[in-house]
C-alpha cells in the first residue's frame, strides 16, 4: 500500500511515502516557510532525482497540493497518479487523554484534537491545518492520526501518571503525565524485544536523546513510566529546554526578572539545557567539541546529562524490578559514542558488561556476548511506525 506520511509544522509539512508492501520509502521531502512564501525539497529516493524550488504557499492545503504535483510528475514523481496515494498517516505530538491509540480521522475525532489545542498550542493547530491539507487536495483518501502521547497513555498506570497536586483542579484541566516520543519509544521497545526473543516478561529502558529527549520504563512491551510529562519540558536536560527543576525555581525566577508567565515558558523550553549551562550550543556536537577544547561549563552540561540519564536508568530499575536491556536511539543515542560509553560505565554494577569495540562501530548490540543487561543502538523510525498503523487501519475498513 502507497501511504503517504506527513508531519506537519506550523510552517512547514514533512512527508515521506511509504511502499509498506515492499517496506521501502519512495520519496521524501519537506516544505517549508507555509504561509510567509513557500519553499519545497523533495527526493525521489529510487532513482535519486531531486527537486527544488522557491513557490508561494499560503498554506497547508496549497503545500499539499504542490506535494501531489510533484509525487505524480513524471520526472520526480513515485506515482502515476494520486489515486495511487491509498491513505495518509498523520504525525500528531498530543491526543491528551482521548487518544491511547491511532485511529481514522472523522468528524468526531476532529472535534476530539480539537480538544488538545490547549495541552499542545504549538503543534495542534499546525497538524490541523495539515488534516484540512489532505482532506482539500486528496478528498476521499482515507487519513490516520499516529499519536506521540498514545504509547503511554495505553497502559501507564494512575499512581504513575498523576501528579501530587490537588487532584480536582488536575482533573479540571487535564493536568497528569502524558510523556512524548511514544511513536520512537514503541518502535525501539518493540525492535528491542525482538531481539530479546519477546516482549513478555522483559525490563527495558528505552532511551531518546535527540534535540528534545526523553527516557522510558518499558515492562514486557507496555510503558510503566517515561521521564517527560505534562508537556515535552520535562525530564532530563534538553538542547535548549530544563527539564526537571525545582518547581518553586518557576515563581522566584519570575519574580526576580519581571517575566510573564509566556516568557518564562519560552524561556525554559528555548534558553536552557546545552545552552543554557554552555553558553556554546544547543547542539550536543558543538557543546562536545568545545568540552574537549577545555570548556568547563561545557563539559558541565554534559556531566549532568549523563548524570541524569543514569539517574533515570537506576529509578527505572527500581520501577521495574529489574532490568535486561538499555536502547539508546535518536541523534545523540545513535550517535555519540562517548556519551554511551560514560553513561554505561557507571553502571557496570547493573551488570552491563560495555563493549567498547562494538559501541566505536556502532554495532547495535554494544554489550558483551553473556552480559547480563544488554545495551542496545537502534536507530528509530517513527514514520515506518505510522506508514504501517495508518496500513492496519485503512486495510480494516
Ligand atoms: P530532534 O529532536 O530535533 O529530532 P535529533 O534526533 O536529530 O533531534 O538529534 C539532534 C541531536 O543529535 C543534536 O544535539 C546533535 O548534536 C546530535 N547528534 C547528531 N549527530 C551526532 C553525532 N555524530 N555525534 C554526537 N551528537 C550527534
Amino acid at each position: 500500500m502507497n501511504v503517504l506520511v506527513v508531519n506537519a509544522g506550523s510552517s512547514s509539512l514533512k512527508y515521506q511515502l511509504f511502499d509498506t508492501t515492499a517496506g521501502v520509502v519512495k520519496a521524501k521531502g519537506l516544505c517549508e516557510r507555509i504561509g510567509i512564501d513557500g519553499k519545497i525539497k523533495h527526493t525521489n529516493l529510487e532513482t535519486g532525482a531531486v527537486y527544488e524550488k522557491e513557490t508561494a504557499m499560503e498554506n497547508h492545503t496549497v503545500a499539499t497540493k504542490i506535494v501531489i504535483d510533484v509525487l505524480v510528475s513524471a520526472e520526480y514523481g513515485s506515482v502515476k497518479s494520486m489515486d495511487e496515494i491509498e491513505a495518509v498517516g498523520h504525525r500528531v505530538v498530543h491526543g491528551g487523554a482521548y487518544f491511547s491509540e491511532s485511529v481514522l480521522v472523522t468528524d468526531e475525532v476532529m472535534a476530539k484534537l480539537e480538544l488538545c489545542r490547549d495541552l499542545a498550542p504549538l503543534h495542534t493547530p499546525a497538524h490541523i491545518m495539515g488534516i484540512e491539507g489532505c482532506t482539500a487536495a486528496m478528498p476521499g483518501t482515507p487519513q490516520v492520526l499516529v499519536f506521540d502521547t498514545a504509547f503511554h497513555t495505553a497502559t501507564m498506570p494512575e499512581h504513575v501518571y498523576t501528579y501530587p497536586l490537588e487532584y480536582d483542579l488536575c482533573q479540571k484541566y487535564a493536568i497528569r503525565r502524558y510523556g512524548a516520543h511514544g511513536t520512537s519509544h514503541r518502535y525501539v521497545s518493540g525492535e528491542c524485544a525482538k531481539l530479546l526473543g519477546g516482549a513478555e516478561g522483559t525490563k527495558i529502558v528505552t532511551c531518546h536523546l535527540g534535540n528534545g529527549s526523553s527516557i522510558s520504563a518499558v515492562k514486557d512491551g507496555k510503558i510503566l513510566d517515561t521521564s517527560m510529562g505534562f508537556t515535552p519540558l520535562a525530564g532530563i536536560e534538553m538542547g535548549t529546554r530544563c527539564g526537571d527543576i525545582d518547581p518553586a525555581i518557576v515563581p522566584f525566577i519570575m519574580d526576580k526578572t519581571g517575566m510573564t508567565p509566556d516568557e518564562m515558558n519560552n524561556y525554559m523550553n528555548k534558553k536552557c539545557g546545552f545552552l543554557g549551562v554552555s553558553g556554546v550550543s544547543s547542539d550536543c556536537r558543538d557543546v562536545s567539541n568545545a568540552a574537549k577544547e577545555g570548556n568547563h561549563r561545557a563539559q558541565l552540561a554534559l556531566d549532568i546529562v549523563v548524570y541524569e540519564i543514569q539517574k533515570f536508568i537506576g529509578a527505572y530499575t527500581a520501577a521495574m524490578g529489574g532490568l535486561d536491556a538499555i536502547v539508546f536511539t535518536a541523534g545523540i543515542g545513535e550517535n555519540d559514542k562517548g556519551l554511551r560509553a560514560r553513561v554505561c560505565e557507571g553502571l557496570s554494577f547493573l551488570g552491563i558488561d560495555f563493549d567498547d569495540d562494538k559501541n566505536a562501530a556502532n554495532e547495535t548490540e554494544i554489550t558483551k556476548a553473556g552480559s547480563k543487561v544488554k545495551v542496545f543502538m537502534i536507530p528509530t523510525n517513527e514514520e515506518l511506525v505510522i506508514a504501517k498503523d495508518t496500513e492496519a487501519i485503512v486495510k480494516a475498513l
